[in-house]
């Protein structure tokens, strides 16, 4: 049976458990068969203590999560990062010399015989917590500076990057586990840190042990590498996203997810892929209620459906219109604004900063057009979804779906208003530093209703603090 899967990914928050019970369940009423788990500090680990979140849930309570996914046919995956994302770890002082480079916190240095022996104890602590599993899923996605220090630099990436692999994954090997990793290092282009010349025709029969997970958000994607990696005999999965980057921090762009997904789903009838997965990054801090119909074999039925009392195609236009964003805009928001999946406040006077840099990455005319041309679509959608009448089945509970998508349509409007008023458009007036906490407050009432008081409050203050800094 082929691999459908829904990605619950803890970093950046802890999700109230009603919350990811709800996520279990409207993934197992879409057909899913297989949660991956991306757990990251939020689970009071003891290999290491010091990567453990002040909201980490007991391992109890994370069992009773599983549990309740299995008893919906929900097969766990558990994900640990073994190369890079290892930000929650590798921020600590203490551990800060398993890092690859001594002033990046996100990738291990793959040849150090300690951060070998952390992963393969780690890996032990994981299995203890969710008992016999079929796949582990060992990460390997975007890290950036695996293979730079000296002693990796020495060495052929390749070889490195599977003799990494196949030692941390040692034991879950010798008890039959299929072992994951995402496919970046199968993709020449990013072969990070090489030109394609200095790439060549690589082999990459060293990862044919793992299966690899073909990432691609693209709503233009047609998975061609996929097919390419199943016709050279890799086990491989296909992955899209319900949620990544290009979303704004309140809705997701619904029309983008549904095309990439639907390609996802094209893709995952190839033969020789054995499945997809829809992700979901947690660090965009939209809220997985609303990205939840896109798992739906029709997602656009599921959309309608959630959304009573509107002519399919009015509540398919109204969502579309609501969660348009412009990717090029996310320059001036701080999630993310490390590089780094960390979570970290930007300091004092970044926003002025990226302002005064832009330039480099939006000309001011894009700017003029295209902040007024989306607070116009988030007011026709408003108009629209306030007509909608209240959801009922798998995952509903109040609030409804539409009161959720017009308070994210809301708190979207006026945060591109601000960035209007920031970057000095015409017709946007500068917002008071009252206005603006009153607009975070409301972000924290609003990640609530998922994340826990502490990790809601954090994104909220990621996404605000920005603006009350720069109009304060
Ligand atoms: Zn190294």
């Amino acid at each position: 049976m082929s691999l459908r899967v829904f990605h619950l990914d803890f970093n950046s928050a802890a999700f109230r458990p009603d919350a990811v019970e709800a996520a279990l369940r409207a993934a197992a009423a879409s057909g899913c068969n297989a949660i991956l788990w991306e757990v990251e500090d939020k689970v009071r680990w003891g290999t290491c203590p010091e990567a453990v979140h002040p909201d980490a849930c007991s391992k109890d309570e994370f069992r009773r999560l599983v549990a309740f996914g299995r008893s919906l046919g929900l097969e766990p995956i558990p994900l640990l990062q073994t190369f890079g994302h290892a930000e929650y770890v590798l921020q600590n002082a203490s551990l800060a010399h398993l890092r690859e480079l001594p002033g990046e916190y996100d990738c291990y240095c793959a040849s150090n015989p300690e951060v070998r022996s952390l992963l393969r104890r780690w890996i032990a602590e994981y299995c203890d917590l969710f008992g016999a599993v079929r796949f582990f899923h060992l990460g390997g996605d975007e890290a950036y500076h695996f293979g730079q220090c000296p002693h990796c630099a020495s060495r052929d990436r390749i070889d490195l990057y599977a003799e990494h692999l196949l030692s941390v994954s040692e034991d879950l090997r010798r008890d039959g586990v299929k072992v994951c990793i995402w496919d970046d290092f199968s993709r020449k282009s990013t072969w990070w840190n090489k030109t394609p010349d200095e790439c060549g025709d690589r082999d990459i029969s060293p990862l044919c042990p793992f299966v690899l997970w073909n990432w691609d958000y693209s709503p233009e994607t047609d998975f061609s590498h996929a097919a390419e990696l199943a016709a050279d005999g890799f086990d491989t999965v296909v992955a899209g996203s319900a949620s990544c980057h290009g979303d704004d921090p309140f809705l997701p762009d619904w029309e983008h997810h549904l095309d990439n997904i639907a390609a996802m789903r094209r893709a995952a009838e190839t033969p020789g892929v054995s499945g997809w997965c829809i992700t979901s990054w947690s660090i965009r801090y939209g809220l997985k209620r609303l990205q939840l119909p896109m798992l739906a074999s029709d997602p656009e039925t599921a959309l309608a459906a959630v959304l009573p009392g509107l002519a399919s195609d009015a509540a398919l236009r109204a969502l579309r219109l609501a969660g348009a964003f412009d990717k090029r805009l996310a320059v001036f928001l701080a999630q993310h604004w490390t590089r780094y999946k960390d979570s970290r406040l930007a300091p004092s006077g970044w926003l002025a900063g990226r302002i005064a840099d832009r330039a480099c990455v939006v000309d001011a005319e894009t700017l003029r057009q295209r902040i007024p041309e989306l607070i116009a679509g988030l007011d026709e959608a408003a108009a629209t979804l306030a007509k909608a009448g209240r959801d009922v089945g798998p995952g509903a509970k109040p609030p409804s779906f539409s009161a959720l998508v017009l308070e994210g349509a809301h708190l979207k409007r006026f945060m591109l208003s601000a960035l209007g008023a920031a970057l000095e458009l015409p017709g946007f007036a500068a917002p008071t530093t009252d206005s603006l906490m009153a607009l975070r407050d409301r972000t924290i009432a609003y990640y609530s209703i998922e994340m826990t008081p502490s990790t809601a409050r954090r994104a909220a203050e990621v996404v605000w603090n920005p603006f009350i800094d720069f109009f304060d």
